[in-house]
């Protein structure tokens, strides 16, 4: 079974020696290894310790950024 021949790809071949993935990037924008999607487009993954879910607001992920918001509550208390 062929591989995918994009660098530091190792999926099976789907069509013209790409996997699925990079054949659709190529027909979309004519270059498989392009990736125009704008990075604040692109889900990231929470900037948490050990944690890799999707972020939702200000770099973390839903859990985490309760946790972030009531530990500065409690900070703003400790302060004022
Ligand atoms: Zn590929
Ligand atoms: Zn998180």
């Amino acid at each position: 079974m062929a591989n995918c021949t994009i660098n530091e790809c190792d999926k099976p071949v789907k069509a013209k020696q790409m996997c699925s993935m990079h054949h659709q990037r190529w027909r979309r924008h004519g270059d498989p290894v392009v990736t125009k999607v704008r990075q604040s487009a692109e889900p990231t993954a929470c900037k948490w310790v050990n944690c890799d879910r999707l972020t939702v607001s200000k770099g973390f992920c839903s859990k985490h950024y309760y946790i972030y918001r009531m530990q500065n509550v409690q900070k703003v208390q400790v302060n004022s």
